[in-house]
């Protein structure tokens, strides 16, 4: 019989829908970025997704199916490949056959555990937060167990978070003393397994959670920002669009001694300079030293242009959305674009216009790699003659089909660069009339 602590026993809500918790452990990753981080819990057409994914996952685990080879070949989603990689996981730890292994009578059983709300506290036992955990196995005997978390997206680090359940567990059945946490990124057909003892768990959420109640904490931006509820107007945010501008170098009176207008400017000269490419050995020389002395601003400032970036077109993402609403913005207008209408039949085209080919091909947008194409090797090859270009031996590997289509391209490219002529029609037409 597995053993349940008091705390957990006197907390169990499962079944009950809860709204998430301010600092739940699928927050911890952006709280561990920055403490100020709340999740904006906006149902986009991602998370929705994500949600429909982890129900087909759920009742594949509940039903206890056997997958048969066709559903696993339209896996699309990747959420057959994890339900085998968790049978996977834990037949590993039963020392049994994966195909022998029974989900639904383990959920039966109470060692699987599918989709339960876990609390955790501290060690007053204070609650700290509460989450809902996709799946986590103990045998109810051994040392060991196993939490799996389905990732729809991207692979993003989930440290903070598998800590936090696997706290929650630890402190649920305080008997098992490792949990291997096994991350499905479902997308990738990949997975990562972190080992957790309950001290590292500790280790990695109390400081995280602990500086998201401080009083004193203050907004880092990070990669998170769009999650987060204040994104849009977030004083941070806006300061790094601030620092661009260099009309507020007193924010960072408090920071390192490089976050001074001076040196910001002293940095853009140095890339200015660079930018000029000097090509004699002194002044190359010179210009590299200057932006190596300023390397530290230039790297800030990369990151501050980053995140001003995504900052400013979300504003302009949300100014767009106004404006098309009826309100005004002084100084800003939509352009009324109509898309261009897409020739299908060119020949015709070309032949009601009356227009020469020249002509007709400059009001074309061409592609490179389409005529690249189109072109047959003996062509490729006799204009590179033609302007003594070295043939690269990655463009000419041999594939089934004679020179593989990238190396057409590529020569192509070298062409067009070499002769130092633009990508429109009538310039590559010149190029290849003139082998002719
Ligand atoms: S938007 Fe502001 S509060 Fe939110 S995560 Fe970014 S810096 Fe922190």
């Amino acid at each position: 019989m597995q053993k349940t602590s008091k705390f957990f026993a006197t907390q169990t809500i499962i079944g009950k829908k809860m709204r998430h918790h301010e600092f739940s452990p699928s927050s911890l990753p952006m709280l561990a970025e920055c403490p100020c981080f709340s999740s904006s819990e906006k149902e986009t057409d991602y998370t929705s997704e994500g949600t429909k994914r982890h129900r087909r996952l759920q009742s594949l685990l509940e039903v206890g199916v056997r997958i048969t080879e066709e559903e696993e070949i339209d896996d699309a989603t990747g959420v057959v490949w994890a339900y085998n990689k968790i049978k996977e996981k834990i037949s590993q730890l039963l020392c049994t056959d994966a195909s022998s292994t029974d989900t639904k009578q383990l959920i039966d059983e109470k060692k699987l555990f599918v989709e339960t709300i876990v609390f955790t506290h501290d060690g007053a036992y204070n609650n700290l937060n509460f989450g809902t955990c996709d799946l986590f196995f103990w045998d109810g005997k051994s040392f060991e167990a196993i939490l799996f978390d389905l990732k729809t997206g991207q692979k993003r680090d989930a440290t903070a978070q598998m800590a936090n359940y696997a706290l929650a567990w630890f402190q649920r059945f305080p008997e098992i003393s490792v949990i291997n946490s096994v991350i499905l990124y479902s997308e990738f057909r990949e997975c990562k397994i972190i080992s957790f003892s309950k001290e590292m768990c500790e280790n990695i959420v109390f400081p995280i959670i602990a500086a998201a109640k401080s009083q004193t904490k203050k907004k880092r931006t990070n990669q998170y920002c769009d999650w987060c509820e204040f994104g849009n107007h977030c004083q941070a945010r806006l300061d790094a669009v601030d620092v661009v501008r260099f009309d507020r170098p007193d924010i960072f009176k408090d920071g390192p001694s490089f976050r001074s207008s001076e040196i910001v400017k002293r940095a853009l000269t140095a890339l200015d300079l660079f930018s000029l490419l000097p090509d004699d050995d002194q002044g190359f020389a010179e210009a590299k030293k200057e932006v190596q002395e300023c390397s530290e601003a230039i790297g800030y400032l990369l990151h501050t242009a980053k995140s001003a970036a995504k900052y400013l077109s979300g504003i302009e993402f949300n100014a767009k959305k106004a404006i098309k609403k009826g309100i005004t913005i002084d100084g800003f207008k939509l352009k009324n674009k109509t898309s261009p209408l897409e020739v299908t039949d060119i020949q015709s085209v070309f032949e009601l216009s009356k227009l020469s080919s020249l002509d007709f091909l400059a009001c074309c947008d061409v592609s490179v790699s389409k005529i690249a194409e189109k072109m047959s090797e003996e062509t490729i090859y006799a204009i590179l003659k033609e302007y003594a270009l070295p043939i690269s031996d990655d463009w000419i590997k041999k594939s089934g089909d004679g020179i593989l289509k990238s190396a057409k391209q590529k020569a192509l490219e070298k062409i067009i660069e070499f002769k130092r002529f633009g990508i429109r029609g009538e310039n590559i037409l010149s190029i290849v009339e003139s082998v002719k």
